[in-house]
């Protein structure tokens, strides 16, 4: 064996590579130590051998490995040199090793060729460089099977690895080693940046949206995550990040803004609040909208308690007890309601109209969603229209469905707090004259003022409301002793009695009251109502100009005071009334000159009523003026029928009703009376009562004058109680005057009324009137008057009301007899 030259031999004895000499044949001249070592050969066994035959022969999959084929023997056979070709080689034992080997031409001793083969062990390099390569490799695959877009940046932002996803995204212009920006959104450009130094600094996860170029120039939204590989001390080395493509949740999230957009702006054009309540949690959620509604702050917190403080307190109890139905947690259902609030702001109320609906989410969450609208302009108007229609277009007060809805209100108040009340039934006394004369135009007036005087009398709390006609209540809610019903009735009383001016007229009229108390009374209206009617009925019986409080012994009252009506209309109807006849005496000649007609009503029963019975019935019926005009025909027919039957053409007189001889109809049908019966009308002779002809002394005057140009004679009835000036006296064109039976009556016995006695017959001198005596019992009064210048006489001392046969015989059997007493 040839050793290597010293000091060569030193170094390839103490190698750790294996080191071998060949000769240009490619047989081994020389193999070192640690040839020996790791091919398991001995110095005697490489000697001699080709190499490549020994350690070379076949690969590691088994198939030849042919001289021809091998580089590094070509090398050592032909003298040239390699570097660094790594090839597997077989040991003696059969296992392989793989080597870095290397060959270099070179001279040994004596000057021959041989060739150095030099040789190291990487068989541990290799198979660390195929771990690699397969985890790169897996790596690929993985990251290559995702939808995602993956890619690694190193740390000053260039792109070092992207996934095959990414490649056909971004498309061919895509170069490793760019910067990650190029492919960015202009637009989202400064936020990447921003991020990634941010995560760079902090060494933390990245997560950005933005928008990256595809091939085609379009662009879609990602959400790229960046993770960082950091070494031991921290440094970030590089991000590995993957980009999901979020464009289509992107857009659906734009098209969910969209229509949260769409559904706000709704809300807010038509001022429609939106909330939200969480059964499970409680939490009470409200939009903008809905707090300017309720007039809460936008920073003041919402919950449930702050929603029922705002309701007004008459509806918070009922929204209370409907709303707590539903917030029991999980419960179910839709419900609409209204109600009003007092705005938390400025405390206005409002109505507002509430629907709500309740949604289960997927994970079994119950909250309600609802609305809120403000409708108190609506509400407005209703009430309008409500007003409209429920109140008297005449005097704007409360007609008698709305009355009846107040009140049945007040009762239900009153009931609940055991409290009392009072109702008032007004009627006017005299009004059905005063439109009849002067036409609906007044009357309408007249009870235009009597609403308004009402309300001045009443307080706030009071109802006043009007029933028809001239009927009118007023219902008093919480009487007290200074306000109580007797109180509130006598200042209705005196204030609807003042005089009424209308354009140039002064009327005078005066309310009947009657009053009923609840709950002594009746629990109802319409028994409230009954009951004050019929006391005002007593009221009226009474003389009018008062009030009455209902007592049950009226009921009684009130169902004759029926009956009696009913037959009176009966009786105008068939003209069943009677006239009776009172002789009047002329005092001077002391012969009958005439009769006073006295007006009876006969009844079923047979009995006969006279006019104080019922004359009072049939003024509150309406029937006065057609028994008024019925007496007038009478009175002239049978005066007619004496004149036929003989007797000679003496006065007649009939009574005639204060609101009756006003009348342009009345006086009418007095001249068509006369002129049908052929009667003279100086034989007539109307009596009015003194009180009558003192209101409206112009208009009286006007009818008295009208009457007297017939022909009709006028008397004044009852004189000497009505207090008439002796001026106003003196001014109304009247014929004679009637002393009142109560002077009359009393002369002899009683001192004051002899002087008024005394009194009327100066006066009917003075201002050249007629003087009747009526109601003379005894000769000494007819004595009296006859003596102090009375002119006619009347009274039981010569007859009582004769009827109209009886009355012939009668006027026969005092002619000759002339002082004849009956
Ligand atoms: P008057 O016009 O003052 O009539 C006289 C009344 O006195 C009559 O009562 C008569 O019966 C009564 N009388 C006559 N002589 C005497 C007497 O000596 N002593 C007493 N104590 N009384 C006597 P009568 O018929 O009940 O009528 C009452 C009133 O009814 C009348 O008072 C009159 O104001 C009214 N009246 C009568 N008839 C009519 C009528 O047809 N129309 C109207 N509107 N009123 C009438
Ligand atoms: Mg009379
Ligand atoms: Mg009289």
């Amino acid at each position: 064996m040839l050793p290597p030259i010293e000091p060569y031999r030193a170094i390839a004895e103490s190698a750790v590579d294996p080191i071998f000499v060949n000769d240009p044949s490619g047989c081994v001249r020389y193999a070192n130590p640690a040839a020996v070592k790791i091919f398991g050969y001995s110095e005697e066994e490489f000697a001699g051998a080709c190499l490549h035959d020994l350690i070379h022969h076949h690969r590691p999959d088994g198939t030849p490995y042919p001289r021809e084929a091998c580089p590094l023997y070509r090398a050592y056979t032909n003298g040239k040199s390699v570097h660094e070709i790594v090839e597997t080689f077989v040991r003696k034992d059969g296992s392989f090793v793989t080597m870095a080997a290397s060959v270099t031409p070179a001279r040994v001793e004596g000057g021959q060729e041989a060739t150095v083969f030099f040789m190291r062990d990487v068989t541990e390099r290799i198979r660390a460089q195929q771990a690699l390569a397969e985890s790169e490799q897996r790596f690929r695959l993985i990251t290559n099977s995702m939808p995602q877009l993956v890619w690694v940046m190193s740390p000053d932002g260039r792109i070092n690895y992207v996934n095959d996803r990414f490649r056909q995204y971004v498309g061919p212009q895509l170069d490793l080693g760019e910067n990650y920006a190029s492919p960015v959104h202009p637009d989202d450009q400064e936020a990447t940046h921003r991020a990634v130094e941010h995560a760079l600094h902090t060494g933390n996860d990245f997560r950005i949206e933005h928008r990256g170029r595809a091939a085609d120039g379009s662009y879609r939204w990602f959400l790229a995550h960046g993770v960082p590989l950091k070494d031991a001390e921290g440094n970030v080395l590089a991000w590995y990040g993957c980009s999901t493509d979020i464009d289509d949740i992107r857009h659906a999230g734009d098209a969910l803004r969209r229509s949260q957009e769409t559904v706000r702006l709704a809300a807010e054009l038509t001022n429609l609040g939106l909330w939200e309540f969480y059964t499970e949690t409680g939490e009470l959620l409200w939009d903008e909208t809905n707090r300017r509604t309720y007039g809460v702050p936008q920073d003041r917190p919402v919950n449930y308690d702050l929603f029922i403080s705002c309701i007004h307190p008459d509806d918070r109890e009922r929204v209370d007890r409907t709303a707590r139905k539903f917030t029991v947690p999980g419960s179910t259902g839709r419900f609409f309601t209204e109600y009003r609030i007092l705005r938390l702001s400025d405390g206005a109320e409002r109505w507002l109209k509430v629907n709500g609906e309740s949604l289960v989410d997927q994970d079994g969450h119950t909250r309600f969603v609802g609305t809120t609208l403000d409708i108190t302009d609506i509400k407005l108007a209703e009430q309008r229209i409500r007003h409209a229609s429920q109140r008297d277009p005449l005097t704007g007060l409360p007609n008698r469905a709305l009355l009846f809805e107040y009140c049945e209100h007040l009762l239900a108040i009153a009931q609940r707090t055991r409290s009392s009340g009072a109702l008032l039934f007004i009627d006017l006394d005299r009004f059905k004259p005063v439109n009849d004369t002067y036409g609906h135009g007044v009357g309408d007036q007249v009870l235009k003022q009597v609403a308004k005087r009402l309300s001045d009398c009443t307080r706030q709390e009071d109802i006043v409301g009007r029933l028809g006609g001239d009927e009118f209540v007023v219902a008093l809610p919480h009487p007290d002793d200074v306000h109580g019903p007797a109180t509130v009735a006598r200042n209705i009383v005196e204030k609807l009695s003042e005089p009424y001016h209308i354009g140039d007229l002064q009327l005078h009229l005066s309310p009947s009251i009657g009053i009923s108390l609840y709950p002594r009374h009746g629990g109802d209206l319409d028994a409230l109502i009954k009951c004050a009617d019929a006391a005002m009925y007593e009221a009226k019986k009474a003389g009018r100009k008062r009030y009455r409080f209902y007592n049950p012994a009226i009921d009684q009252g009130a169902d004759q005071h029926l009956q009696l009506e009913l037959r009176l209309r009966d009786a105008v109807e068939r003209g069943e009334f009677l006239l009776l006849y009172q002789p009047v005496m002329d005092v001077g000649s002391a012969s009958p000159s005439g009769a006073e007609a006295l007006l009876r009503l006969p009844m079923p029963d047979g009995a006969m009523l006279a006019p104080a019975q019922f004359l009072h019935v049939a003024e509150a019926a309406g029937l006065i003026n057609r028994i008024g005009e019925w007496v007038a025909q009478e009175a002239c027919r049978q005066h007619q029928q004496w004149r036929q039957a003989g007797l000679p053409a003496i006065n007649i007189a009939i009574n005639v009703a204060p609101q009756q001889f006003r009348q342009r109809s009345f006086i009418r049908y007095l001249a068509n009376s006369l002129q049908d019966s052929g009667m003279d009308p100086s034989c007539l002779q109307i009596e009015l009562k003194e009180s009558s002809v003192l209101e409206d002394v112009n208009d009286t005057i006007t009818a008295l004058e009208e009457i007297r140009a017939i022909g009709i004679r006028v008397a004044l009835d009852d004189f000497g109680v009505g207090f008439s000036s002796v001026r106003l006296l003196s001014s109304l064109p009247i014929d004679a005057l009637k002393i009142d039976q109560s002077f009359v009556s009393r002369i002899g016995h009683d001192a004051k009324s002899q002087v008024i006695a005394d009194t009327v017959l100066a006066l009917g001198r003075t201002l050249n009137l007629q003087v009747v005596g009526e109601g003379i019992e005894s000769e000494d009064i007819f004595d009296y008057l006859r003596g102090h210048g009375c002119n006619q006489a009347q009274g039981y001392y010569f007859s009582g009301p004769l009827t109209a046969d009886e009355f012939v015989h009668w006027f026969h059997a005092a002619q000759p007899e002339r002082h004849a007493m009956h």
